[in-house]
């Protein structure tokens, strides 16, 4: 089986994680200044705080904007649900708007749109990787006095036309390090933010940092990120741009296997200088294919695959919680229904992107047959 994704580690991992056990400081140690000032040096941002996951971070960068109950945020339906969760896990309120259909990421002018009153926010998402048009954001940002909130956990390596690495503009954003990320530390994200004091303290039991252990200034969180896992991030940050590159060749790769299977959308090129940090290589079936039946066509022949991204506002939480339902963001809900994520991993090779292809091409071409 071609698995979905499939984390490169090796000597210095083993090494940097050693280091860590044996110093018998497994939390709060060095090794998390080591990653969050590495990672900030990587990124060309002043500084980052490392957190456990890019949900946690995606929490604490929503609270330091200054949410409060009742506010509402102009976010999109297509991405995980946790950049939606975030906002409701602050009583505020998530306002989807659709998307761009070449990008597949929010589309500023339904954004715009979307903006009335009690809006105080904005969260794109820079969804597979490929940059939000986040300068048309930062516009509207400023006419109507909104905060922005940038979603990168999938944009690890991915760069705005105006030479900008994705999540370094200066608006608050978060990365994530889950398994199938860029780059992982298992579970973890990191939080760039001018706000570092503030997100140090809350996730950290809201204990400021001169105060002892017991003592806490305002409501914190444990999303405190070991000191283990930093020390995965140190070793993977060192090998990014090889990493990056390999998925960059291995989605060259596919879209040479597949350029030929009519009726399949590839992810889109760059353009315009925007430049796509590679995270997962999803493809859009051709309408009224049976997405089911083609996953399951593709498991019996080797090849993992699923549905990627279903969108947020049709889950089942949020129709219950906001009441949304069909129809509301047709491309989106488009896009939502015929994709699928191929095995997408650094070390894929040649001929395992030929194995997918081949199997692709099998499974669609028979079942647009019958
Ligand atoms: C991975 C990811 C996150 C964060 O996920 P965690 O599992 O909490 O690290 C957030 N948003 C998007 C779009 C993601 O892909």
């Amino acid at each position: 089986m071609i698995p979905l994704a499939k984390p490169v580690l090796g000597q210095r991992e083993e090494e940097l994680v050693l280091e860590v056990l044996r110093s018998g400081r497994l939390s709060l140690g060095p090794m998390l200044a080591r990653f969050e000032e590495a990672f900030a040096e990587w990124l060309g941002v002043p500084k980052a705080s490392a957190v456990s996951s890019g949900t946690a971070g995606l929490h604490l960068a929503v609270r330091a904007a200054g949410i409060e109950a009742g506010d509402e945020v102009v976010t999109t339906p297509f991405s995980f649900v946790s950049s939606a969760n975030c906002i409701v896990y602050e009583r505020a309120k998530p306002v989807f708007c659709d998307i761009d259909p070449r990008t597949l990421d929010i589309d500023p002018g339904a954004a715009a749109a979307a903006v009335s009153e009690r809006t105080t926010g904005l969260l794109p998402v820079h969804i597979f990787g490929y940059p939000a048009d986040v300068p048309a954001l930062e516009r509207i940002a400023a006419e109507r006095g909104l905060w922005v909130v940038e979603d990168a956990c999938e944009a690890l390596g991915a760069r705005h036309a105006d030479g900008k690495a994705v999540g370094a503009r200066g608006n608050q954003a978060v990365f994530a390090f889950y398994a199938n990320k860029q780059i992982t530390t298992g579970e973890g994200g990191i939080v760039v933010s001018e706000h570092k004091a503030r997100i140090d303290s809350e996730r950290n039991q809201g204990r400021a940092a001169d105060m002892g252990w017991l003592d806490h200034d305002r409501l914190g969180f444990n999303y405190r990120l070991s000191d283990l896992a930093c020390a995965l991030g140190v070793a993977q940050l060192e090998r990014a741009g090889d990493l990056l590159a390999a998925r960059a060749h291995v989605a060259a790769m596919y879209g040479q296997a597949l350029a030929e299977l009519e009726g399949i959308e590839l992810p889109c090129p760059d353009q315009g200088g925007d430049r796509r940090g590679w995270f997962v290589y999803v493809i859009q079936l051709p309408r009224g294919a049976d997405r089911d039946a083609t996953i399951e066509a593709l498991r019996e022949r080797g090849v993992d695959s699923k549905p990627y991204l279903p969108a947020i506002h049709l889950m089942s939480f949020y129709r219950e919680r906001f009441g949304h339902r069909e129809g509301e963001f047709p491309v989106a809900e488009d896009v939502a229904a015929r994709s699928i994520a191929l095995p997408f991993f650094p070390q894929m090779t040649e001929g395992e992107v030929a194995r997918v292809a081949e199997a692709l091409e099998q499974v669609v071409y028979a079942s647009s047959r019958s």
